[in-house]
């Protein structure tokens, strides 16, 4: 049974689980690419974030250098120790209100005053504004310490009047050895914060105390980055800094930040720019998404390599599958058809013998016939050589007693007498030779009158003696059919003997008729009886070899089957039939011959 190709094929696997392990696989791949990622960029923007920073800082930086000095510079301004000197004096005080406030303005300082040796302010630029410094104590202030002890004060805070932050610088304005005042510049610190502008990155500028003091985000101000201690609190606390004496502290999440921050030793801040950690995570996530995408497009080339492979190979595995199916069942055809022809070569050869021996079969029965026919005509045949023989005997005794006599002549004519029945003897015998012969010759011109003649003559005893009147109509010119001489005699003797045996069952009148007619198609020739004629059933199986209806002679029942059989073989026919007018009437029609040269039969005189 042909088998289908699906039936055959393997389950196939899911290839696409495969797959997707492989990416499984590869994914850890990504986890160097996303740290190469991050730190270069991480990289990039620290070193962006320290140019920005180093900018800024110097920017700063520029700004506080700018009135460093100036402090000092001012002390020595004689106007300005006259107020100390005099501080009753009001119009002296006055007169270093007007120059504090135009040297402020000139120099872009936010207040510029002037405290005595007790912490009092005695003259200052603001003096005409409500929030005005004038006769404001402040030697709880760190700069004013620093510049009674010689130093040059330095302070961030919060103004305590204006609430408003400032740098603050302190010199102090000497009499020789002895401080006699503190002159103090105010520097405005807003503008650096508002120079920030609008980033994503953040400034945050810490004291020493880690408080924040300037930054781009409102809310981190004034927040501590640390936590501090005691003495640290205690420090807010009298410095009056900040707007809070208690800094909250800024919790700011370490992963997302960049900070990137840079010591400023002069004031002891720290600048630190915090970068949002997205401004890297983005462009990772980029290299990344296309990582992933060159990793799953390599997936996807990788997948249908396999898949074109795997149907490649189905494909061959199918081909050759079927090849191998086309030559199994061409194989088992082949066989079959082996096997049918030996059983066919079998057959012939079963046919060929059961042939053969049928052809034997038939063959034996010929001769059967013709030993059988031999039987019946020694009887005659010995009846017709004792007679010659005695006849010869007598002649040849009186031919010994006619040549005692001296009568040559008479003696002989008896010797003739003797040589003609020696030649009948000798005939007959050849009669009996040709019987007996298997003839396979191929059908010659044969004169039909004589083989009459001589089938006659081997049945003219029994005719004689059975008183049966023979009335022949046979043309004078010979009649040459195609016939052999023996088969030709052989079937005349077998129908003359059955017209005798019929006629026996009969009472005289017993009557032989015999002729013959060329027609168009050869000779006919007529054997009639006045018999009882053929029975029915004799009509229909006459030919069929054991078919008898005789008792008293014994019939074999082989004379028509033979006599058909010869006939056949030469190409003539036997009819059987009755007469109209009673017995039977026997037709042999022969084909017809080319005029032969020998009108007596040759081999019986050969
Ligand atoms: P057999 O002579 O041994 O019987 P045949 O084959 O010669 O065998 O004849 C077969 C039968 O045909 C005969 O038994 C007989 O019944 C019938 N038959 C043959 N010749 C004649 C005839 N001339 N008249 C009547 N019947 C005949």
């Amino acid at each position: 049974m042909p088998t289908t190709p699906t039936a055959n094929a393997l389950p196939r696997r899911p290839r696409w689980r495969s797959l997707a392990i492989l990416a499984l696989c590869l994914a850890p791949m990504l986890w160097p690419v996303q740290q190469l990622a991050d730190r270069y960029y991480r990289n990039e923007l620290a070193s962006q974030n320290r140019q920005t920073l180093d900018l800024y800082v110097a920017n700063l930086l520029g700004t506080l250098h700018r009135y460093e000095t100036l402090p000092q510079i001012l002390s020595g301004l004689p106007a300005l120790r006259h107020v100390l000197e005099a501080p009753a004096d009001k119009q002296a005080a006055d007169n270093a209100n007007v120059l504090l406030k135009q040297i402020s303005q000139q120099t872009g300082a936010e207040v510029m005053y002037l405290m005595d040796a007790n912490g009092d302010t005695l003259a200052a630029s603001n003096w005409d504004q409500k929030d005005s410094f004038l006769r404001r104590n402040f030697a709880f202030r760190p700069y004013y310490r620093d510049a009674v002890d010689g130093r040059l004060g330095r302070f961030f805070g919060l103004g305590t009047t204006s609430a408003k932050r400032g740098y603050f610088f302190a010199a102090a304005v000497r009499d020789g050895e002895r401080v006699i005042g503190v002159l103090v510049v105010k520097v405005d610190l807003d503008h650096t914060e508002r120079l920030w502008g609008k980033t994503p990155e953040q400034l945050a500028l810490t004291d020493e105390y880690g408080v924040v003091i300037l930054t781009s985000r409102p809310d981190w101000r004034y927040r501590a980055t640390r936590a501090l201690s005691p003495s640290e609190h205690q420090a807010i606390e009298a410095n009056l800094a900040y707007p809070t004496r208690d800094p909250q502290p800024l919790a700011l999440d370490k992963n997302a930040w960049v900070v990137q921050s840079r010591a400023i030793t002069e004031t002891g801040w720290t600048a630190s720019l915090l970068a949002p950690r997205s401004l890297i995570d983005r462009p990772v996530r980029s290299v990344l998404a296309i990582a992933s995408g060159a990793l799953l497009a390599l997936m996807l080339g990788l997948g249908l390599m396999m898949q074109r492979r795997r149907n490649y190979l189905d494909r061959i595995a199918f081909e050759a599958r079927a090849r191998q199916e086309l030559e199994m069942r061409v194989a088992e055809r082949t066989s079959a058809l082996e096997r049918l022809n030996t059983r066919l070569k079998q057959e012939v050869l079963e046919r060929e013998h059961a042939q053969q021996k049928l052809f034997q079969a038939q063959d034996e029965l010929v001769q059967a016939s013709k030993l059988s026919a031999l039987g019946t005509m020694s009887a005659s045949i010995s009846h017709e050589l004792n007679q010659p023989l005695g006849a010869i005997r007598s002649y040849a005794e009186n031919a010994e007693v006619l040549l005692d006599h001296q009568r040559t002549d008479d003696a002989r004519g008896n010797l003739k007498l003797i040589t003609e029945l020696t030649a009948r003897m000798a005939s007959i015998i050849a009669h009996l030779r040709a019987f007996a012969r298997r003839d396979h010759h191929a059908p010659e011109s044969v004169a039909l009158q004589p083989a009459i003649e001589d089938a006659l003559a081997l049945l003219a005893k029994r005719r004689r003696a059975m008183d049966v009147e023979l009335i022949r109509d046979l043309p004078d010119a010979p009649l040459w059919v195609q016939a052999g001489e023996t088969r030709l005699r052989q079937v005349l003797g077998n129908l003359l003997a059955n017209a005798l045996d019929a006629l026996t069952e009969k009472a005289n009148p017993r009557q032989l008729w015999i002729s013959a007619e060329k027609t168009a198609q050869g000779v006919n020739l007529y054997i009639r009886d006045n018999g009882p004629g053929f029975t029915r059933e004799a009509l229909a199986r006459a030919r069929e070899p054991f078919f008898t209806t005789k008792t008293r002679t014994q019939g074999l029942g082989l004379g028509l089957a033979i006599c058909e059989t010869l006939m056949r073989a030469l190409g003539g026919e036997l009819v059987l039939g009755n007469h109209p007018q009673g017995g039977a009437l026997l037709t042999l029609r022969l084909l017809p011959a080319r005029p032969g040269a020998n009108l007596q039969p040759p081999e019986e005189f050969a």
